[in-house]
């Protein structure tokens, strides 16, 4: 999901500004660091220290979880799934058809769900979302108060269960947004279990979360009975959708029929079958000639839908999609009789300068929506698309759709399809686009538990997006508008710790700092103290390990130090766990004979490595890291000694300004102009 420029500045309303490892092996400095004589890293009593040398503050302590996983044997220290790693699987063969006028949704379905679990099952639990809306509904976001899901049929193994049966009696039981199943008989392991729904619910307006209708454009989510995740972590996850915390999901094939009304255009998860039955051979042959060239083809005009020429007739006023998808995590669609449809080609891999894989990105939209720059989507679709094919893995889905929705939408992201409701300028259009399609990799491709931990989709996405940004708008500085809202949130005191779930930050506030931009920061500032190119590898690996898995936190880290071979667990200790605050300064530079020491302070109670950009008279600049562990026994000066000659004219901690510093200005030493130890009056 984004939080838009407008979401912030909502979530910033209140505030005052009312704007919108071994941890001794850094990156190799170029001039050695050593301790100097005498300097208060030699005075400090040393702070107790584990095997690896991080002091028992900074350390990871892992779960109990954890330990049991890694006993099992389905996770590793590595980082890497473990032999005997499993997860459960899904297939759906589902019927819907939209009633625009009665605002019905009607589906029925047939669900097989793949028990590939050590454990015996006698109980499966189903989401049903649309409760959500439900007048006497317990949620944490305003949403309308009318709706909620029906069911009219539910069956497991040819038995029809019944929701008012005994809790010790074979039947259902729907508490909130959760759909409890006992079973006739107890699912056993590597067994299957079928099981059948018929269902109604009324589409939400608006003014819902993620989804709904305004009348006239119709995005369709959480809207069949999807089977919660079990995991070999934490079992069944059946926390309940109060609105602001997200989703987890498992993995599932699916066969979906949508009947909706004749005329109108819909998008889905997946690919469309029967095409042929459904477009015209005008919107086939345009729709060829976007997946082929390389422009972007109005496939649907205004003057298409004025002469009804876009789709085939249909029966009794009614047409009939036919979509499959494989090993995604959701199905959503989106329709109107308005949408206008532009598409384009997107190269995801080449080799040899020749195109190896390619996607359809496409944006569907109301013709007076181009006052919100949606006659760019489809470029913006595109580029973002290929970005993150490169710089991540290449994207593997047929088609990425972004869908003028409704107001309440935000951004919202689905397998191959964002839903994204709003107005917008040009950049923000392209921040959401972008920010939603860069979801298609976390969480969609890297399945980790969203109402859990935030920061392992949004966090990631937030980052995945300045990058985007950054390659579009030629040096736009996302990162450095993420680091302000994180350090002007937390110095307003919002800052709450990130290994938190979503649904139990105090407001809304805290939640975005927590899940998007602190993280989007940290990983940004772990980036400067690993090198770009160490970072990225790690990061792409994190991915590559848990494509189609589900990853926790500590997948990740132990990714990260894996790859990189240093123990990083003061680094995701105190930005992941604690709200410490970083305030590296300069004290002073003084000549001692013919060396320089650099003396340097930890302000603040988080700690990192220090990179240093040295400027030495005719303009030569020396980079150094100062390693993390002059910090380990809780030193808070550091003196650095390097050459005296040639003379040191500016020395300047983190001159990148990759880290999210509480306080800078204290980060510059000048020639004849002592470091400023003096409060700067305007922050960045
Ligand atoms: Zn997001």
């Amino acid at each position: 999901m984004t939080v838009s420029a407008r979401g912030r500045i909502r979530l910033w309303a209140g505030l005052v500004f009312a704007t919108a490892c071994s941890s001794g092996r850094t990156s190799a400095p170029s001039t050695t660091p050593v301790p100097a004589e005498g300097s208060a890293a030699t005075e400090a009593p040393a702070a107790p220290t584990s095997a690896g040398g991080i002091p028992a503050a900074y350390r990871l302590e892992a779960p109990e979880w954890w330990a049991h996983a890694i006993a099992q044997g389905t996770r590793t220290t590595t980082g890497a799934p473990g032999p005997n790693y499993w997860q459960q699987y899904a297939s759906y063969k589902l019927e819907a058809e939209l009633n625009p006028v009665l605002k019905r949704l009607t589906g029925r379905g047939r669900v097989v769900y793949y028990n590939r679990s050590p454990d015996s099952l006698p109980v499966v639990y189903v989401q049903a979302y649309q409760n959500l809306f439900r007048e006497e509904a317990k949620r944490n976001q305003q949403t309308p108060k009318l709706g909620g899901i029906d069911f009219d049929r539910v069956m497991a193994e040819g038995k029809i269960l019944s929701s008012v049966a005994k809790p010790t009696e074979p039947g259902y039981t729907v508490t909130g947004t959760i759909m409890e199943l006992r079973l006739p008989k107890a699912l056993a392991p590597h067994d299957s279990l079928v099981m059948e729904f018929d269902w109604q619910f009324r589409v939400p307006s608006e003014t819902a979360p993620r989804e709904g209708q305004d009348g006239e454009v119709w995005f369709i989510a959480y809207w069949y009975p999807q089977l919660a995740v079990y995991d070999d972590v934490n079992g069944w996850q059946i926390d309940q959708y109060l609105g602001r915390g997200e989703f987890y999901m498992g993995y599932a094939d699916y066969d979906v029929k949508l009947t909706v009304p004749t005329g109108w255009l819909l998008d889905a998860t997946g690919t469309l079958e029967n095409a042929t039955q459904v477009f015209t051979p005008q919107t086939l042959a345009r729709l060829d000639s976007a997946r082929t060239g390389t422009t972007i083809v109005h496939v649907v005009t205004e003057k298409d839908k004025a002469d009804s020429v876009a789709t085939t007739k249909g029966a009794d006023g009614k047409l009939t999609w036919h979509w499959t998808a494989r090993n995604v995590r959701d199905f959503v669609w989106g329709t109107s009789p308005r949408y206008l449809w532009d598409a384009a080609r997107a190269v995801t891999d080449s080799a040899k300068g020749k195109i190896t894989s390619s996607s359809l990105v496409a944006a569907f939209y109301r013709p007076e929506a181009v006052r919100s720059y949606w006659d760019e989507a489809a470029r913006y679709g595109r580029h973002s698309v290929e970005f993150f094919s490169k710089k991540l893995w290449p994207y593997p889905y047929p088609h990425m759709t972004a869908v003028d929705g409704p107001e309440g939408c935000g951004g919202m992201e689905y397998p191959m399809l964002t839903c994204i409701g709003g107005t917008y300028d040009s950049l923000s259009l392209y921040e959401v686009v972008t920010h939603e399609i860069g979801h298609m990799w976390f969480p969609m491709m890297v399945g980790s538990d969203e109402k859990r931990y935030g920061w392992q989709d949004e966090g990631f996405t937030q980052y995945d997006q300045s990058q985007a940004m950054a390659d579009f708008f030629k040096g736009f500085d996302d990162e450095a508008r993420n680091r302000d809202y994180y350090l002007r949130g937390a110095q307003a005191g919002y800052e709450e710790e990130m290994m938190k779930p979503a649904d139990r930050y105090g407001n809304d506030q805290s939640y975005g700092i927590a899940a998007y931009w602190k993280p989007a920061t940290v990983l940004v500032a772990l980036r400067e103290a690993l090198g770009r190119e160490t970072f990225e590898k790690a990061f792409r690996e994190y991915g590559r390990r848990w494509l189609g898995k589900h990853p926790t936190p500590w997948d990740f880290w132990n990714t990260f130090d894996n790859v990189t071979g240093q123990d990083l667990s003061w680094f995701w200790k105190e930005w992941f766990f604690e709200t410490w605050k970083l305030d590296l300064a300069l004290d002073t530079v003084q000549i001692e004979g013919d060396s320089a020491a650099i003396v340097m302070e930890n302000r603040g109670k988080a700690i990192m490595p220090v990179p240093l950009a040295i400027t030495r008279e005719g303009g030569g600049v020396e980079r150094v890291m100062v390693p993390v562990s002059v910090w380990f026994g809780g030193e808070k000066r550091y003196t650095l000694k390097v050459a005296a000659k040639p003379a040191i004219t500016k020395v300047e901690i983190d001159p990148e300004h990759g880290y999210p510093d509480s306080n800078r200005g204290d980060e510059i030493w000048s020639r004849g102009r002592a470091a400023s130890s003096v409060t700067p009056t305007s922050k960045r």
